[in-house]
């Protein structure tokens, strides 16, 4: 993988220049560019044709100075330790930039989950489980879905954890169907919350969102809500992408009736009255808002002088490589950070685990109330720090949660003692 494509060392880059900044103690510095644990387990699964197969899992428990390290689990061919690793590192500054009293983790599973039948999948996810069924908890470490896990997985891995345990215990894991645990406003929670950024973000701006020309790389869970909620503020979404390629419109596309076109056809491509446009020219379009809900690694040094958005809301994590983060600074083009603009998913995955815990359940509405007013303090403190220290809106989000994790760190004491005195 070349350097420039290697999330973990982007984020260890990120680290280093708000670290500069923030005059970070040397010795919190080092702790902080590295994970606290990282556990790699061997998965046997039993495939439907008979045969035994082994899958390679990661879970990679980077900070828990704040509270339980907390994160998702991707399914993925491509998946690798150092993405894991960037993913858990960027859990930790998204909990601490928000302020919800979790640390950061993360964790991949090696598979290709389009070449596997439901039943292999739920042995996978139940295999996955049992390895790690003494290094989670609900005080441990507490897992989620990312890309290609949903709610049925999550079922799946909280039950192996209570036959492991013997124990009922909801709030091993977040993003559970309703009917066992989950909360209400999960399944849109992070696309919620990146609309509550990029109004944030507008405002600020002056873009007027009801004549807004948007574009969104991913039609996933995420590239999905956000198109929806995107037209229900009045906006023109012009263009939209999956793995296998983009649409575009000029007059604006109906993002109900493309998800209605994908589920029969697996993909975007080929919507009637569309036309076909590679990734690559997606996000070069003109338009005044893009948004990255795909993968990592999307914006790079090659196009992001061709990037044309006044405003990228990052929903994806780790969209943009350091050197391209540089370009757009430097470009004046506004980006949300992802740790920020994607929060609103960890946020109701925290407001679950609090239902859990005390087994009372809240409804829609106060679950996005309470999100919004999270969501949107952290979005303008971040702005407010952008501003008075003069420094993009990534290093700012960095500054904050940085100090935030450092200040937990010191506090536990048994670090930087000197003749017993802890400095704080
Ligand atoms: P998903 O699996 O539901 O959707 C991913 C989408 O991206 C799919 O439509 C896929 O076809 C598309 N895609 C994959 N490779 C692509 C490429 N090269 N170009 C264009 N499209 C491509 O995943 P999701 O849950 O929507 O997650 C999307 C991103 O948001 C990921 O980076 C994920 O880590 C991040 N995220 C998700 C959540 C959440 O709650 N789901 C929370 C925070 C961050």
């Amino acid at each position: 993988m070349a350097e420039e494509l290697n999330p973990f060392k982007i984020a260890q880059q990120q680290l280093d220049k708000a670290a500069k900044k923030l005059n970070l103690d040397p010795k919190v510095h080092e702790k902080l560019r590295e994970p606290m644990r990282i556990h790699e387990v061997s998965i046997p699964v039993k495939m439907d044709n008979g045969e035994e197969k082994k899958f390679v899992g990661f879970r990679v428990q980077y900070n828990n100075a704040r509270g339980p390290y907390k994160g998702g689990i991707r399914f993925h061919p491509d998946e690798t330790l150092d993405t894991v690793k960037a993913l858990a590192a960027w859990m930790t500054w998204k909990t601490a930039v928000v302020n919800i009293p979790l640390g950061g983790g993360k964790g991949g599973v090696i598979c290709n989950t389009k070449e596997m039948s439901l039943g292999e999948i739920e042995r996978l996810s139940r295999g996955y489980a049992r390895a790690l069924a003494d290094k989670i908890g609900p005080h441990i470490d507490v897992p989620a879905p990312d890309v290609y896990t949903n709610p049925q997985i999550m079922a799946w891995i909280m039950d192996e954890y209570e036959k492991v345990t013997g124990k009922s215990c909801p709030a091993v894991i977040t993003g559970k169907p309703l009917e066992l645990g989950g909360s209400e406003g999960r399944g849109d929670a992070t696309a919620q919350g990146v609309i509550y950024t990029i109004r944030e973000a507008a405002n600020h701006l002056g873009i007027d969102l009801k004549n807004a020309r948007v574009v969104v790389q991913g039609y996933g869970n995420v590239g999905y809500f956000v198109a929806i909620k995107m037209k229900e503020l009045g906006s023109k979404v012009i263009a939209v992408s999956d793995s296998r390629g983009g649409i575009y419109s000029e007059d604006g596309l109906d993002p109900e009736k493309v998800f209605e076109f994908k589920k029969k056809n697996k993909t975007v491509v080929g919507y009637p009255g569309s036309k076909e446009i590679t990734n690559k020219e997606l996000l070069e379009l003109e338009c005044d808002i893009l948004v990255p809900a795909a993968l990592e690694n999307q914006i790079t040094h090659e196009n992001a002088d061709g990037i044309k958005a006044k405003l990228v809301a990052e929903a994806a994590n780790g969209p943009t490589t350091f050197e391209a983060g540089e370009i757009l600074t430097r470009r004046k083009v506004f980006t949300i950070p992802h740790f920020l603009c994607n929060s609103g998913g960890v946020i109701v995955s925290y407001f679950e685990w609090i239902q859990n815990l005390y087994g009372y359940y809240w409804t829609r509405e106060v679950v996005m109330e309470r999100m919004d007013k999270i969501i949107t303090k952290a979005f303008l403190d971040v702005l407010k720090m952008s501003l008075d220290e003069k420094v993009d809106m990534r290093t700012a989000a960095y500054m904050i949660s940085i100090k935030r994790v450092a200040d937990a760190i010191k506090l536990r004491g048994n670090f930087n003692q000197k003749n017993g005195d802890v400095i704080i």
